[in-house]
């Protein structure tokens, strides 16, 4: 390669840093980003090894895996939890700061709020399943696992490297329901760059599973959504309606089997 080559190369590797450190969860709210690439599906031969294990053999294997970059800077895998024979499944789309720490999914203040939701909905946190596309915590700095507010979303690579497990357990637990929590959780099951705006509350397929896109807990607390509070203006109650709206539609479908 010409010197020339070389330094354009480098370049091109700056900036694509740059623009992927700068990569705010908020910016995926915003419009759909054209000609993007988007996440593709495990390979079926993975699948079936995979989907032939439990869900505890399962989580043997993810504890140990190194399989991405992720696995190399993590403090603890994150599996998932709940009951292996849950009827709704909720999938995040991979483990933060306060997760990364204990080892479990959904416990910092977006998991406080998540299980506030559930509890609302006449479930327990032990009821349902919790779960996220990565098991490992995506950084910003992955050299810095002690610093708040590092937390990035997961990369199309990490998303295909890592779900293979996502599916297995999906298969493994076998829910009625699957409620993807933020935009990059729907982007992986339902193909689309759509805006959260637009593909939120309306039932879809998945292999069969009923599947609903909500609001991840982060985003509605970020626009001022509490539980037990007065709500602070007008667009933080369509928010809380909206959201309550989709989980309201998956409690009438588990109650009558009816959409
Ligand atoms: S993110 Fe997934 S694929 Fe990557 S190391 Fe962790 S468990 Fe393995």
């Amino acid at each position: 390669m010409k010197q020339s080559d070389y330094l354009k190369v480098l370049k091109l590797a700056k900036r694509t840093l740059e623009e992927s450190q700068n990569w705010g969860e908020d910016e995926l709210y915003k419009a759909p980003v054209k000609n993007i690439s988007l996440p593709v599906q495990p390979q079926a031969t993975e699948l079936k090894n995979n989907n032939k294990l439990s869900v505890e053999e399962l989580k043997n294997k993810v504890l140990n895996c190194k399989d991405c970059a992720l696995g190399k800077t993590r403090l603890n895998a994150v599996f998932g939890e709940g009951s292996s024979s849950a009827e709704i499944m909720f999938v995040g789309e991979g483990p933060g700061f306060d997760e990364d720490h204990q080892g479990r999914p959904f416990i910092g203040k977006a998991g406080q709020f998540l299980t506030n939701l559930i509890e609302l909905m006449g479930y327990s946190r032990d009821s349902v399943y919790i779960a996220n596309i990565v098991k490992c915590h995506p950084m910003k700095d992955p050299s810095n696992p002690e610093l708040r507010g590092n937390d990035r979303p997961p990369t199309d690579l990490e998303v295909s490297e890592c779900s293979k497990y996502l599916e297995a357990q999906i298969a493994a637990i076998n829910p009625k329901v699957i409620i993807t929590l933020g935009k990059p959780s729907a982007r992986y099951f339902l193909k689309t760059d759509m805006a959260m705006g637009a593909i939120r509350g309306q039932f879809r397929d998945y292999n069969g599973i009923k599947l609903m896109p909500t609001y991840h807990p982060s985003y509605l607390i970020r626009n001022g959504c509490v539980f037990g509070k007065k709500d602070q203006g007008q667009e933080v109650t369509k928010l809380k309606k909206e959201v309550w709206t989709d989980l309201k539609k998956v409690m009438d479908y588990l109650k009558t089997g009816k959409i």
